[in-house]
């Protein structure tokens, strides 16, 4: 599930929704997969179809027979249906997500007999974290693309690019801009200093929390 939340970061880095997914065979990650509809103009582009499409073409098999998948959020109607279509064994994710949640939080499709289902769920684990990535989501207020150097802010000061209020984290990021990412590039851990890579853009990332 750790991976799968460094995913969700990635999406969180390219300003979008931050859910991550990973599918792991034998404890090995074959998979990963972070969401990326808007980037992509894909309303298939969830983390789950990302990390199945990824898993299948490492596997080169459509199915997924003895894979579990780790996700951050509950899965949506469409992934729950990637999802067994796969094969997959086991689905463990964080968070609920009670507006779309198809693993009981709006409907249970894993539950319903009628459509021969192959995939049990845990749920819950690392919930808190993989929620917090989700409050903390704002996709007005957080990205802002500039000829960027790297700024240092204080925690508790105004937010001296106006993207929010009180600057809560102290921190600024870079991200990646989206032609040249390498999705398997971690970001740089909130708080951590490190000297920015080639293929970190020139696109200031602010992970404070939106103004109110
Ligand atoms: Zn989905």
């Amino acid at each position: 599930m750790r991976a799968a939340l460094e995913q969700a970061r990635l999406a969180l880095a390219s300003g979008e929704v931050p859910v991550g997914a990973v599918v792991v065979q034998a404890g090995r990650i074959i998979g990963r997969g972070h969401n990326h509809p808007i980037n992509r103009h894909d309303p298939s582009a969830h983390a789950e179809v990302l990390a199945l499409r990824d898993a299948g073409a490492a596997l080169g098999n459509y199915r997924l027979p003895g894979c579990d998948l780790y996700v951050t959020l509950e899965p949506c109607v469409m992934c729950a249906g990637a999802i067994q279509h796969a094969r997959i064994r086991r689905v463990v994710f964080g968070a609920q997500d009670p507006k779309t949640g198809a693993c009981g939080s709006v409907v249970n499709l894993f539950e319903d007999r009628r459509l021969a289902p192959h995939t049990a769920v845990a749920a819950g684990v690392l919930a808190d974290e993989s929620a917090s990535l989700l409050r903390g989501f704002s996709p007005i207020a957080v990205v802002r693309r500039v000829n960027a150097i790297r700024v240092q802010q204080v925690e508790g000061e105004p937010c001296s690019q106006q993207l929010t209020r009180v600057c809560t984290t102290g921190l600024w990021l870079w991200r990646a801009a989206p032609a040249e990412a390498d999705p398997r590039v971690p970001a740089p851990d909130p708080g951590e200093s490190v000297a920015r890579p080639a293929q970190w853009a020139a696109v200031l990332w602010c992970v404070c929390r939106p103004a109110v």
